[in-house]
């Protein structure tokens, strides 16, 4: 079990990545503090508690909000004592073309991609500077830092922000025995997706699903399982000298070099 005896914040716990995160590390034995705005992750948090013999916490947490994030990381150290890993995975995408995205539809994505990762990393750090230990993980996508497609303007633009901050954090924080990573996804099997799909075409969501997969060199989505299992790697003492990364995983997604791909 690589996270035996660690503590891990989660944002976003509540559905799709979040939720494989942590089931990816309960089963490593991560005790586990869960956020989201969804009273649901409560459950989320009793059900893993009880399947894989950890303990784990529910703290309602919007990040927008940094009274929220501070919250959340005081609830972690009563019970826990210790924060080592954040998973910093909250996050939101709304397809619109730049012309029409207004400026409330920009700061939707600006305030919680950006500002959300912000505040919930200035509120762990402390902590982990005291201890001299701690992981960071930040939900970045290969969406801005890689690629781009019509509509992703405002997300594609937040996203690329949190390379920037991973970097920066990683950097300013080495010489504490931190260590700052970010995960790139290509298209994993959320509810996010699904709503990407839903944007795309709302007569035929699954046709849209079925042409990204078809696209993907792997030809599937990613399962949130999946990226659980690579936050699990970066979190854990296995990658102790990676620091300052973003790692791509997406199915090969970013290869093709032509339009023909898939054919
Ligand atoms: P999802 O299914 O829509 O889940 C998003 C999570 O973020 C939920 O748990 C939601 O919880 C939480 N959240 C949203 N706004 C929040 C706020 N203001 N405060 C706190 N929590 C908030 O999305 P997902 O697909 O799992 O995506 C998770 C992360 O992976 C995101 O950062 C996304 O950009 C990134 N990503 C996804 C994909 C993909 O294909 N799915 C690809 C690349 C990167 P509540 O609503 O309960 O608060």
């Amino acid at each position: 079990m690589k996270l035996k005896n660690k503590v891990a914040l989660i944002t976003g716990a509540s559905k799709g990545i979040g939720e494989g995160i942590a089931e990816v590390f309960a089963k490593e034995g991560a005790n586990l503090i869960l956020c989201a705005r969804s009273a649901s992750t409560k459950q989320i948090a009793d059900t893993l508690a009880e399947k894989y013999n950890i303990k784990a916490i529910y703290v309602n947490c919007d990040v927008t909000k940094k009274a929220d994030c501070q919250n959340a990381v005081d609830k972690g150290m009563e019970t826990f004592g210790q924060i080592d890993i954040l998973v910093s995975n909250a996050g939101v995408c709304k397809l619109g073309s730049f012309l029409e995205t207004d400026d409330n539809d920009r700061d939707f994505h600006f305030n919680v991609n950006i500002n959300g990762c912000w505040n919930i990393s200035q509120a762990v750090l402390p902590g982990m500077v005291k201890q001299k230990h701690g992981s960071i993980v930040i939900m970045s996508s290969v969406t801005g830092y890689m690629v781009a497609d019509p509509g992703e303007a405002a997300y594609a633009t937040s996203k690329a922000a949190l390379i920037g901050l991973t970097r920066a954090l990683a950097r300013e924080f080495a010489e504490e025995g931190i260590r700052v990573n970010a995960i790139c996804p290509g298209y994993v099997d959320t509810p996010m997706a699904q709503s990407i799909a839903v944007q795309s075409d709302a007569s035929n969501p699954e046709s849209v699903k079925a042409g990204i997969a078809g696209a993907t060199p792997l030809k599937r989505l990613a399962t949130p399982l999946e990226i659980g299992d690579l936050a699990a790697f970066l979190a854990s003492d296995e990658s102790r000298y990676i620091t300052g990364t973003q790692v791509v995983i997406d199915g090969g997604s970013t290869l093709p070099e032509t339009i023909s791909v898939g054919v």
